[in-house]
């Protein structure tokens, strides 16, 4: 490393709180390097309050660019000289980058989770999908499949804080992607669910239902909704094998969990920063082990 820091080598980051567990200065580092780039990427704790500051620091830096994790990715979409038709629709950034001065924020986390079921064969493009969520997540996981041409979203979501935002993301999914039709119902409602199960190419969970200390807990529960003909997702990656993946790959169901989302999403950021492809297979060695 020392020999491959110089003075004139670009700072890229991460900014979020906690970030110690991230693991991508390690995907980062190693592709600059495998590519001869000369750049490096460190994660800094930056809490909520200190956004405004951080941000100002990457220009004084002259940062090629900063990704912004949670609790951050709404707070920064203000100090934003342009967004993305995703950031835009969406109101959150994860992914920011510097333009001699001028700040573009981006959203990759959609981009991510799509790209991540192309690696593993499944298009959205035309594909009724059913969706249980309405955060952070679920919202770029929907407004991302519409823009790719889903052909019907179907989302289910609590009617608790974050129901006035799944309605308002399927409004402005309507206004966006006229072609793509979405429908918002409670989550509680298990019989709806089975339904638009019944007639979808594409289940997800993007919730936080199956997430440790959840991991005993499952958006789907009459598992009779599972068909061998659907494809289902889960965007939580910790476990790596959730309790809806377990059973719906019982039931014939091919199963795509939620790490290759961080993944792809990573993919897509370096894209914006450098104009490269990320060398994916040894990036997949290092975060998955494969
Ligand atoms: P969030 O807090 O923004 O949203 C939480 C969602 O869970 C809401 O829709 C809420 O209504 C729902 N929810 C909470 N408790 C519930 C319950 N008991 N029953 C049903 N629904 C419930 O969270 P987020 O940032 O959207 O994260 C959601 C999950 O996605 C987390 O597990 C997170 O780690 C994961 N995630 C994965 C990636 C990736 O790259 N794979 C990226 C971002 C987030």
């Amino acid at each position: 490393m020392e020999k491959r820091i110089t003075g004139s080598t670009g700072l890229l980051g991460l900014i979020g709180s906690p970030v110690s567990h991230s693991g991508s200065p390690a995907m980062y580092n190693y592709s600059f390097r495998e590519l001869g780039l000369d750049y490096a990427y460190l994660a800094f704790d930056v809490p909520i309050e200190e956004v405004k500051h951080a941000i100002q620091a990457i220009k004084t830096f002259h940062m090629r660019g900063c990704n912004v994790t949670m609790p951050c990715k709404t707070e920064v979409v203000q100090y934003m000289d342009e967004l993305s038709p995703a950031a835009e629709i969406i109101g959150a950034v994860n992914t920011i980058v510097n333009e001699d001065g001028k700040l573009v924020g981006h959203i990759t986390d959609g981009t991510g989770f799509v790209d991540n079921l192309k690696d593993h064969g499944t298009q959205v493009k035309g594909k009724k999908i059913t969706i249980a969520g309405g955060g952070g997540a679920a919202t770029a996981v929907q407004v991302q499949c519409a823009l790719d041409g889903a052909g019907a979203i179907s989302i289910f979501n609590r009617k608790d804080a974050f129901w006035g935002r799944t309605l308002e993301t399927a409004d402005k999914i309507k206004a966006a992607c006229p072609a793509c039709e979405v429908a918002v119902y409670d989550i509680e409602d298990a019989e709806k669910m089975k339904e638009e199960m019944a007639e979808s190419d594409i289940f997800v969970n993007a919730t936080i239902v199956g997430m440790k200390p959840m991991e005993n807990e499952t958006v789907v529960k009459d598992s009779s909704a599972f068909h061998k003909d659907l494809v289902v997702c889960d965007v939580v990656y910790n476990p790596i094998e959730t309790r809806l993946l377990r059973e719906a790959k019982e039931k014939g169901c091919k199963c795509i969990g939620g790490q290759g989302m961080l993944l792809w999403q990573g993919v897509a950021a370096f894209k914006l920063y450098t104009g490269m492809d990320m060398p994916v297979e040894g990036v997949k060695k290092i975060l998955f082990g494969e």
